[in-house]
């Protein structure tokens, strides 16, 4: 010890540090608020832009690049960026390509959240948002105006899981130099290559199969474009939006079985999918891989797979009351938001309130297939049903 510490300081300073040579296969979870420079001339030269080297805990540690750069192999992309929710990755987007003036397009069966921004950002702050009908497909050319400079998609639409025609989408946008963004979520980017089809941004949500735990909140931005990574990444920076090591710990965990939950849904949610289409109660099932569904043709011809997540119709013959009563009455199906963890979740939509020209009269209810058995999960509907319909 070449100085004499009091206690105090020693707490902070300590002389111990452990023994090299420690290897394991978790990522280490490397805490920051503050980041230590070797000298005035490091601090100096590093800068929070290239994630060559680190700067401050906003900015990234260790386990939060290693993060960016497996969710970067698993969408074929170059840039990565974590964001502290879905929302928030999307807020990116929004806010850092968008200025007054400018256009955005987003879907009608966009996620709602997104689509409450967009209104916000137009209500507020002088952009212009209008929303198209998300089987437009090359139609959306004649939706685009010179201001237009940003082009939403969703891959299927959230609840009515509409597949659009994503390369007819993106080719009409690039025709006019508008930037295409994807929410790809429900794919997770295992069964939608979507940078191949066109996209400029891919946004995942990593609250659903990437946690697959039900337990993180955590969303995601990828490019494969240096300037648009750069640009995002400006935002990222003056918004501030840091993520919790812990969580992306999380996240790391989950990773490396997400292909096989992901085809374990898959797998349950068309048994269950095709079990429903042949019921009386139900008259249209949405499911991407099912023909009933709006784009199931897109789907055939540009996915791999498909997620745990899809919707039924009521026969009109039921009531609200009486579907509501079906849901109720559901013991392993739960009701709540969100999905991509083990549990089986449920939820009923107004999609009155929700989409323009909607065609269905019955009720909607959209399914959360979770990793149970699939034959306890069809028990379970046919109760709920004898209990809410007899
Ligand atoms: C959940 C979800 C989001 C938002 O993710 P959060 O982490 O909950 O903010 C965005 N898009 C889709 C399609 C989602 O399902």
């Amino acid at each position: 010890m070449s100085q004499q510490k009091s206690l105090q300081t020693l707490l902070s300073h300590s002389d111990y540090t452990a023994p090299e040579g420690f290897d394991a296969f978790p990522v280490p979870i490397h805490h920051a608020s503050t980041v230590v420079f070797k000298d005035v001339a490091a601090m100096r030269s590093r800068s929070w832009q290239h994630k060559n080297s680190y700067t401050y805990g906003l900015h990234g540690t260790p386990t939060s690049f290693t993060l960016e750069a497996r969710l970067a192999e698993i969408e074929q992309a170059r840039h990565c960026l974590l964001a502290p929710s879905g929302l928030a990755a999307i807020a990116l987007v929004n806010l850092g390509l968008l200025k007054t003036g400018d256009d955005v397009l987003l879907p009608d069966n966009v996620y709602g959240p997104n689509r409450e921004m967009a209104l916000w950002l137009a209500q507020d702050h002088g952009i212009s948002a209008r929303l198209y009908d998300p089987m437009t497909g090359a139609g959306i050319a004649a939706l685009i105006q010179p201001n237009t400079r940003l082009l939403w998609t969703e891959a299927p639409g959230s609840v009515s899981m509409e597949v659009p025609d994503i390369p007819a989408l993106c080719a009409a946008a690039h025709a006019r130099d508008v930037l295409v963004a994807i929410d790809n979520t429900w794919s997770a980017g295992l069964a939608f290559p979507a940078f191949d089809h066109g996209a400029d941004i891919v946004m995942q949500a990593l609250t659903k199969y990437q946690s697959g735990g039900a337990d993180v909140l955590m969303g995601a931005l990828l490019t494969r474009d240096d300037a648009l990574s750069q640009k995002l990444g400006l935002a990222h920076m003056r918004l501030g939006m840091g993520v919790g090591m812990d969580d992306v710990y999380l996240i790391l965990r989950s990773l490396p079985s997400m292909p096989l939950r992901f085809h374990a849904h898959d797998m349950s949610a068309r048994h269950l999918a095709t079990w429903l289409k042949a019921r009386p109660e139900i008259t249209t099932v949405l499911h991407p891989a099912l023909e009933d569904c709006p784009g199931h043709a897109n789907w055939k011809r540009d996915f791999t797979g498909a997620g745990g997540l899809f919707s039924v119709i009521f026969d009109a013959r039921f009531s609200e009351d009486q579907t509501d009563r079906f849901v109720d009455s559901l013991q392993l199906f739960k009701i709540g938001f969100s999905w991509g963890g083990s549990n089986s979740l449920c939820v009923p939509y107004r999609m009155a309130t929700m989409r323009h020209d909607w065609p269905h009269t019955g009720q909607l209810v959209r399914f959360n297939v979770g990793l149970e058995n699939p034959l306890d999960l069809i028990a379970d509907i046919e109760r709920a049903m004898a209990i809410a319909f007899s």
